[in-house]
């Protein structure tokens, strides 16, 4: 018998009332590793209640104490680094130095997070008229909420939770239900940090419960990241109930290789940008624009890179690649690599139909390479998520660039060169909110903003640093008068 996980709610663990569970697969094994409720209305409706209760003293709590419960998180997701990272690998997939990777990340943004006494600062301008004073300050929402994807399950809740909690609302997480392991042990931690009861929560569950989120008149604001089709739906759906939203959605991320780039260099950390975390990165290359001679060169060394990564259990030494996350998304992916060639592409190096000793039973798929994916092929548009690099090319940088800004998403493109040149022309030009120069994953540090454009964003405020800080308040101006013959009374 399988643990069903349960939900944390108002400073305990409780049981949810679901009559629903998932399984929780190991993708490497396809084993159970848990149960999770898909928690409906009711559960959501009691983790509101008590976020509204925590918030009444919480927001009167000063920031400089709402921050020390963070200081402590730090500090226990440090000690509990490499328990968390092993959870991710089993539930998620991706190695073990990609999950310490991502444990990282989730750190940095509790460090950026604990500088709110700084961050959420106001102005002020003094005789803004004679003797009158004007000021904007910085005042906490109430209740909001995040809803997350598969991918990222130890760092995404940190794009928002800190920032969220740091600024005075109580918050409520409901994790990925492919994934629920690893926030059910942030949980843990959570506890130990001391947050008053209500103000960090959890609710398991999926799209009824997301759906309960997004109805509940409780919650003002709405974070959400996962694929396209969900962020649109739940960006109007939030707004359609009167509350913020930020939704990141899915990408398609171009990569364009100047004759003159650093070819072992682009070629190194392209196949890792490609081919890591299984291609399940928002940020993750899966289409590569050469120009000119780099044509020959970067082909030929991509499709080794390709062919000698070693892929299996994400714990087992010396793996670089996992499975991807179901069943499911195999098959999927796999069907998108056959599109591809229908499409006209030749498949370079074919990843499909392998199996991994010992993991037989595991969604694995091999990276896979495209040559001269046609441009206007469905495949070149839709987002694969998946270990497959899609090769296109062309003559010219402009050439190049018209092919990056032919698309709908706008997550990250990336240029290699030697060119400084090129590279200012690239970075000016380009339809992208997270921009890439001699870099292949451009992932925003936590004291930047995760800026996703186009398709690939539904909002206005990214997730991160000021933007999280400006997201989750609410601006008051005051403007004051005091004329001395009151003062005078006193
Ligand atoms: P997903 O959209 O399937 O699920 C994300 C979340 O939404 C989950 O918590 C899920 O329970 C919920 N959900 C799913 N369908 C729903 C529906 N119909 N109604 C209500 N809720 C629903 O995404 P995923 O497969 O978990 O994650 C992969 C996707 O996330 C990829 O498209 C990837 O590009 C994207 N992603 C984007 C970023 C970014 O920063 N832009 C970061 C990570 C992942």
């Amino acid at each position: 018998m399988n643990e069903r996980l349960q939900n944390f709610i108002n400073g305990g663990w409780i049981a949810s009332s679901a009559d629903v569970a998932l399984n929780v697969i190991n993708p490497a094994s396809a084993a159970v590793l848990a149960e999770v409720p898909l928690s409906p209305a009711a559960d959501v409706h009691q983790a509101v209640e008590a976020a509204e209760r925590a918030f009444v003293q919480w927001r009167r709590t000063p920031v400089v104490d709402r921050v020390q419960p963070l200081f402590k998180l730090k500090s226990l997701l440090e000690q509990h680094r490499d328990d968390l990272a092993l959870s991710i690998t089993d539930e998620c997939g991706k190695t073990l130095a990609e999950s310490k990777g991502e444990i990282q990340r989730a750190i940095e943004n509790v460090e950026t997070a604990c500088g709110m006494p700084m961050l959420m600062q106001g102005t002020n301008c003094e005789d803004i008229a004679t003797g009158i004073d004007e000021h904007m300050i910085r005042q906490p929402l109430g209740v909001v909420a995040a809803i997350t994807p598969f991918n990222f399950p130890g760092m995404i809740p940190f794009w928002f939770l800190p920032y969220a909690v740091a600024a005075g609302n109580c918050f409520i997480l409901k994790p990925s239900e492919r994934v629920p392991i690893t926030s059910q042990k942030i949980f843990g931690l959570i506890q130990t940090a001391g947050f008053p009861a209500g103000v960090v929560q959890l609710v398991n569950g999926g799209r009824d419960t997301v759906n309960a989120i997004l109805d509940h008149r409780g919650i003002r604001a709405i974070s959400f990241v996962g694929s396209t089709a969900t962020a649109r739906y739940i960006y109007s759906r939030a707004a359609a109930n009167g509350k913020r939203a930020q939704c990141q959605g899915g990408a398609k991320n171009p990569v364009i290789i100047m004759p003159d780039a650093e070819m072992e260099m682009t070629t190194r950390i392209l196949a890792d940008s490609a081919f890591g975390c299984a291609g399940q990165r928002c940020l993750a290359v899966s289409v590569a624009i050469t120009v000119g001679e780099a044509r020959n060169s970067f082909t030929e060394q991509i499709a080794a890179a390709a062919a000698s990564r070693k892929v299996g259990y994400g714990a087992a030494p010396g793996v670089e690649m996992g499975p991807v996350i179901s069943a499911e998304s195999k098959a999927r992916v796999e069907g998108l690599i056959a599109k591809g060639e229908q499409e006209g592409a030749r498949i370079l190096v074919d990843g499909r139909g392998r199996k991994v000793t010992g993991y037989e039973d595991g969604y694995f798929i091999l990276p896979t390479v495209l040559d001269s994916l046609p441009p206007r092929a469905e495949t070149a548009r839709t987002e694969i998520f998946g270990p497959v690099l899609s090769l296109m090319h062309a003559s010219t940088i402009e050439e190049a660039i018209a092919l990056v800004n032919d698309r709908s998403y706008g997550n990250m493109a990336c240029i290699f060169t030697g060119s400084g040149a090129d590279a200012r022309r690239f970075r000016y030009e380009v339809n992208a909110g997270n921009v890439g120069i001699n870099i292949g994953v451009a992932a925003p540090m936590s004291t930047f903003p995760f800026s996703g454009w186009g398709e690939s964003f539904f909002g206005d405020l990214h997730a991160q640093a000021h933007h999280a800080v400006e997201f989750y308040t609410q601006t008051k101006v005051v403007i004051e008068r005091w004329p001395k013959d009151w003062s005078r009374k006193f």
